[in-house]
């Protein structure tokens, strides 16, 4: 149900409620359901500002693999090494990591394949870099 409707339930289970033709317990379901259809809403905004700003740098990054041509599923890679765990850092301080770590030289873009077969091979990606 759109947001707007679970507002309409809102305000007329209060109207009831003040009229003294029913209790609270409507009022509060319709008042639940409208919070928990913006805390949706605003959730699925928030994962796409998040979404855009992972695009902005990727394409700002060159927007490729960096050692192949591939243009579709790229990961952050730092082939020196990284001393923080993505895992434990929320995804908007890892953005803004992966932003200043761009800017100094630190990451590049690998896609999942590349980033993969480096794991398997590390040596194979440093020769080709050095
Ligand atoms: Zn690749």
């Amino acid at each position: 149900m759109p947001a707007k409707d679970l507002r309409n339930d809102v305000i007329s289970a209060a109207l009831a409620f003040c009229d003294g033709k029913e209790d609270d317990h409507r009022l509060q379901i319709a008042v639940q359901r409208y919070r928990e259809a913006k805390q949706i809403k605003f959730l699925a905004r928030r994962n796409a500002a998040y979404r855009r700003g992972r695009k902005a740098l990727i394409v700002a990054m060159g927007g490729k693999c960096s050692l192949c041509p591939r243009r579709s599923k790229l990961e952050f890679d730092h082939p020196h090494g990284r001393d923080w765990s993505p895992s434990r850092t929320s995804r908007w301080v890892r953005l803004a990591r992966y932003k200043r770590e761009w800017s100094a030289g630190l990451i590049r873009l690998l896609c999942r394949s590349c980033n993969a077969s480096k794991k398997n091979h590390p040596k194979l990606v440093e020769e080709s870099h050095s």
